[in-house]
């Protein structure tokens, strides 16, 4: 009677863990992977986020690949304080005007009102100018190449955790150039650096291109982005890249002398990468059972779960499942070992299931006697994804091997998706209908902003960006039959 009550307590646990599957309700699905498999928590305040340890190790994977890029590519870390005088904001008109509608603003400090009201940072281009315009004098002084890891505050209206919230963390990087060639130069180069980590690291194969001027940065003179296609087909904008031409530097007048003593105003660039992405990572490798990490971002790579009956069983089994693990830790794999006597094997696959992590091992002690033990692949569900008596001796580079075999292949799923989800689109008709079915649609476009503002209200739908990689030939635009020179994507977006 003790073990049917002790199955049903894990019967119930179980449904507890289980999430409401993708296919049926993504934004369920969504928010109940994030709840259950403790990624995030809702705080006090509506949009905010607390980021629980799990959700927060992936943060770091991507945070150590980005830092580690930065540093190569020449730029250092800095800091600058959150709050800026609201004066600062003002200063860059089209900046102010993009960000007012989101901005917080601390009116008292100390109990008294402010002389002067402070933003507390949107993004901090501003405050970034007003100490450029300090330190550079002379073309000596360029290029200057900082980032900042830190938090930023947008008063969003709609919020969903990690993709859009009300404070997220981020890392915003600056610089300020002699040429408007460098400049160029630097912003392309960091939105190839974003796009490297989504292919390489995160196994989203994105979109690279530059955004229509209606969806260009407030204050940019171009922005260059990458653009995600999600498990419900929709777009998320995963990292942006700003040529901001000279437009802050006149603002602040951020100058410098060139080689011939002429004053000059800089050349900059910005570009940030967030929190958005561990969303962006959840709703691309996802599935009815919940998480799946792609290895090289996942907190844990691979869980050893020993199995056992009798207390001789448990020995033998608990002293082999250690050996695995110290095993595999020595060969640098992320590799925990759930040996806790309160819950069933069972029960830990599907938990560690759920939580996304890409490889169980599993400890039997047929196992034991045979030396070898049963490795299952998250991306691969059922018996299709176990393979049975893998030798004990070279596990480690077997599992290294499977862990780069599991990454290539979700990068690959993850692309035959999103190229069978893009549209090629002749017409405003073909280009509503893609819409309507959920889908991307790419077609030659040179219309007005005007254009472009119908095309959203009517459908939904925005320019995501103008890939990088276009058609050789020009074209005949889709909404008003005039020469296009170029194609661009449309689709609905978080
Ligand atoms: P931006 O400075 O507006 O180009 O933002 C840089 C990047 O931060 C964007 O490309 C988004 O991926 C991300 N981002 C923007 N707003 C939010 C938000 N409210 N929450 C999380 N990430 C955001």
């Amino acid at each position: 009677k003790a073990q049917g009550q002790k199955q049903q307590g894990q019967n119930q646990k179980r449904s507890e863990e289980a999430v409401t599957p993708r296919s049926k309700d993504f934004s369920k699905w969504y928010l109940d992977v994030i709840e259950k498999a403790e990624l995030a928590d809702y705080g006090p305040v509506r949009g905010t986020m607390v980021i629980r340890p799990y959700g927060y190790a992936i943060w770091e994977a991507i945070q150590t690949w980005l830092d580690a890029r930065f540093k190569e590519t020449g730029h250092s870390n800095m800091y600058f304080p959150q709050l800026i005088p609201y004066s600062f904001i003002e200063k860059e008109a089209s900046h102010v005007e993009g960000f007012s509608p989101e901005l917080a603003l601390v009116t008292i400090g100390g109990g008294k009102e402010l002389e002067e009201r402070l933003v507390v940072r949107p993004t901090s281009e501003t405050i970034v100018n007003h100490m450029f315009a300090q330190w550079v004098q002379s073309h000596r002084d360029l290029p200057i190449l900082i980032n900042q890891w830190a938090n930023v505050h947008r008063w969003e209206m709609r919020t969903r955790p990690f993709v859009r919230t009300l404070e997220f963390l981020w890392q915003e990087g600056h610089t300020a150039h002699s040429t408007p060639e460098e400049a160029e130069e630097e912003a392309m180069k960091m939105i190839r650096v974003y796009e490297c980590f989504a292919v390489e690291e995160a196994a989203i194969p994105v979109v690279t291109g530059r955004k229509s001027k209606l969806e260009t940065f407030a204050g940019a003179v171009h922005t260059y982005t990458i653009e995600a296609m999600m498990g419900d087909r929709r777009a998320l904008q995963a990292g942006t890249s700003h040529n901001l031409g000279q437009n802050f530097a006149r603002a602040f007048e951020t100058q410098f002398t060139d080689e011939n003593g002429d004053l000059e105003y800089v050349w900059q660039t910005s570009w940030g990468m967030s929190t958005r992405m561990v969303g962006g990572i959840i709703m691309t490798h996802g599935d009815d059972t919940g998480l799946t990490f792609p290895p090289r971002v996942a907190p844990i790579q691979a869980v050893v779960v020993p199995i056992w009956k009798t207390p001789e069983e448990k020995e033998a089994v608990l002293e082999m499942a250690g050996q695995i693990h110290d095993l595999l830790k020595s060969a640098a794999v992320r590799v925990k070992l759930d040996a806790s006597e309160q819950k069933t094997p069972g029960w830990k696959y599907n938990h560690w299931e759920m939580k996304g992590v890409p490889i169980r091992i599993e400890i039997g002690p047929r196992d034991v006697e045979k030396k070898a033990v049963v490795v299952a692949r998250r991306d691969v569900p059922g018996k299709a994804g176990k393979t049975f008596g893998v030798p004990a001796v070279g596990l480690d580079s077997y599992v290294k091997d499977l862990l780069q075999q599991i990454q290539d292949s979700l990068l690959a799923k993850a692309t035959a998706f999103r190229d069978s989800n893009i549209v090629d689109v002749k017409s405003y008709e073909d280009l509503k209908s893609a819409i309507l079915e959920g889908k991307w649609a790419r077609g030659y476009w040179s219309g007005s902003d005007y254009d472009e503002a119908l095309v959203k209200e009517q459908t939904g739908a925005t320019i995501r960006c103008f890939p990088f990689a276009q058609p050789s030939a020009a074209g005949v635009c889709l909404m008003t039959g005039n020469p296009a020179s170029e194609i661009a994507i449309f689709a609905k977006s978080y």
